[in-house]
């Protein structure tokens, strides 16, 4: 952009280093606006399942539910267990549309990602936001998988598709229904844009927060069949087994 002043000019220098911890109002010490202790106080994600991210008690495990049946997508990468201040986080980022919430997160998911890249994850040739329905749209006003996916985009240097998805049936919210009924619901709720190039892509789809794994496996579905070498999911926070 234009307007931005050149980074090596001393103000922006000073102003970017001179960044408010989001959680405790302290000066961060970071390049993020985050300061180190509340950083290393977050619900990182320890041990978990290598597909679907899951907690689990041990590292390098797949989850019972993933060897039985193994899901359409290849991976979830996610940096934090869904928990709090995490939660707290994406909930005033995603209800009370508070964006320097949501580009914290994001800064530290592009984070995570290159370290795991540099780890041997393969880079995705392109993102894709799980897309919100019309009216979900226009009461949030924005859809906050889109601007996560904006964000990652940028630090990532990967390219973002936000129209190939599409979410033209709106039902009840998933979390009313019964499993038959959310099943049902979820392999109709998503469509593909005819513009939409896919065969023989490297897709990481874009979401806040992994639940069941549901919509995401509907989603990566619909991607696979549509000629998708490979679909990665990547989100800010992982939930555990209700009950654990
Ligand atoms: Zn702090
Ligand atoms: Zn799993």
């Amino acid at each position: 952009m234009r307007c931005q002043p050149h980074q090596d000019n001393q103000v922006y220098i000073w102003t970017k280093n001179k960044q408010i911890c989001l959680l405790c109002d302290e000066t961060a010490d970071t390049q993020h606006s985050l300061c180190s202790a509340c950083e290393g106080e977050l619900p990182w994600l320890g041990g978990h399942c290598q597909v679907c991210a899951l907690p689990l008690p041990a590292a390098g495990l797949v989850c019972g539910e993933c060897l039985k049946r193994p899901p359409p997508f290849a991976r979830v990468e996610a940096p934090w267990r869904y928990a709090f201040p995490v939660d707290s986080l994406i909930t005033r980022f995603k209800h009370q549309a508070q964006w320097p919430m949501g580009r914290l997160l994001a800064g530290l998911l592009s984070h995570h990602l290159l370290h795991a890249y540099g780890e041997g994850l393969p880079r995705p040739d392109l993102l894709l936001p799980v897309p919100l329905g019309r009216k979900r749209l226009r009461q949030r006003g924005f859809n906050q998988a889109g601007m996560l996916a904006g964000w990652l985009g940028a630090e990532l240097r990967l390219p973002v598709q936000n129209h190939w998805l599409l979410r033209p049936l709106e039902g009840a919210h998933q979390q009313e229904l019964d499993a038959a009924a959310r099943k049902r619901n979820l392999r109709r709720a998503f469509a593909l844009h005819a513009s939409a190039e896919l065969t023989g892509r490297h897709i990481a789809l874009v979401d806040d927060v992994l639940t069941t794994g549901a919509t995401a496996a509907a989603i990566a579905r619909l991607l696979r069949q549509a000629g998708a070498a490979r679909v990665d999911i990547y989100c800010l926070a992982r939930t555990p087994k209700p009950g654990d």
